[in-house]
Order: structure tokens, then C-alpha cells, then sequence
């Protein structure tokens, strides 16, 4: 801290806990996903697994073939490609009926396949905020559940159908926004989440 005082002259300004702060994060660099994996509208557990698999943090099997822990690098859910971190998420059949489905329930076709642009997609069509948080809570909530049961996959040897995943992920984005809900919510964001919710089919 003495360095912080003599470097950032404290002294001779008053100081506050905010630039002392600033000051031992040090120099961040700035990233553009912060609003789609820190949304308020996602599940914090959903969040922190998106979380790793933008910083390709996730041990997939690649990654495991390359430690010699695994004898196959062959994803787990369609049998056919290597297991990287961006085949599971976007490119996979599996993980792309999930997301096409998903789109289609949201009321809008996907076309962008990658960890780096889809969340763009995603956001831009939406105009309203509530509408625009919760699309993203719900590409929040895909790679957890796609890694789930790609897990399954790996330690029980069962696929679940992506038709169960797209059902949970609704009724867990269904059941954040039912808690979200507030006053503060226009009649035009409650009726929009009520036609999402209540009258399309599961
Ligand atoms: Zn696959």
C-alpha cells in the first residue's frame, strides 16, 4: 500500500476505498462477454461453467487424450467428432438441436454456432431488456446442461435426449423469472414472458 500512497499521490489527494481498489486489481482486460455470463437473470452455477468454457478451462476429452486419461477423445454425445470445447457447446449435433430448438422457443431461427458470436446473435434480437436477459439466461443455461449430460455420458454411460435437456432448461429459466418478476416490470415485459411461459407447448 505504501507504493499505492507515493505512486498514486494519496497523500496529497483525498483517498477513497474505491481507487485503493482499483489500484491492486492493477490493469484488467476489458471483455465484451460480461453481460451474458454475469447477468443477473442466470443461475450462478450456469454462469460459472460458461464461465470456464470461454477461458477453454473445461477438461474435455481432448484435453484428456493429450494426459493419457482417457483411451478415446470422441465426444460423448454424438460418437463422431473429437471432443473439444467449442464441438460440444456449438458444434456438436447434439448441443445444435438443443440451441435450434431453444431459438425456436424464444421465437427466433439460430444460425451462429460458436462460443464467441452466438450470444451476440442471441442479443440482438431482442429489443426489450427483459426480453434480452433472459435469452441470454437461457444460452447461459444450454452449455451447463450440455456438459451434465455430457458428464452422464462419461461416468454412467447414458445420453440423455436432448429433448429432456431442452425441457429442463425452460422450465429452470421459467422458474428464474418467476422469482425475478417485480413491480418494476413493465405489463408489456410480464405479458411477453406470459406468452413465452404459459401459452407455447413444452
Ligand atoms: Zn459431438
Amino acid at each position: 500500500m505504501k507504493e499505492g500512497f507515493t505512486g498514486e499521490q494519496w497523500r496529497e489527494k483525498q483517498y477513497t476505498i474505491a481507487d485503493g481498489y482499483t489500484w491492486l486489481q492493477g490493469s484488467l482486460q476489458r471483455v465484451n462477454w460480461t453481460q451474458w455470463i454475469w447477468n443477473i437473470f442466470n443461475i450462478p452455477k450456469h454462469a460459472f461453467i460458461v464461465w470456464l468454457a470461454v477461458h477453454n478451462r473445461l477438461r474435455t476429452r481432448d484435453k484428456l487424450l493429450q494426459f493419457c486419461l482417457c483411451d478415446s477423445d470422441l465426444c460423448l454425445l454424438s460418437g463422431v467428432v473429437p471432443e473439444s470445447n467449442s464441438h460440444l457447446f456449438f458444434y456438436c449435433n447434439y448441443s445444435q438441436w438443443c440451441l435450434k430448438s431453444l431459438c425456436s422457443w424464444l421465437g427466433f431461427e439460430s444460425g451462429h454456432f460458436s462460443i464467441a458470436t452466438a450470444w451476440k446473435h442471441w442479443k440482438r434480437r431482442c429489443t426489450d431488456i427483459v426480453e434480452k436477459k433472459t435469452t441470454l439466461a437461457t444460452l447461459t443455461t444450454v452449455p451447463y446442461h450440455i456438459w451434465m449430460a455430457r458428464n452422464e455420458a462419461y461416468w454412467n454411460g447414458v445420453v440423455i435426449h436432448p429433448r429432456v435437456l431442452c425441457k429442463k432448461v425452460r422450465l429452470e429459466i421459467m422458474d428464474k423469472c418467476h422469482q425475478l418478476i417485480s413491480k418494476s416490470w413493465s405489463r408489456a415485459q410480464c405479458f411477453g414472458c406470459g406468452v413465452l411461459f404459459g401459452l407455447q407447448t413444452m
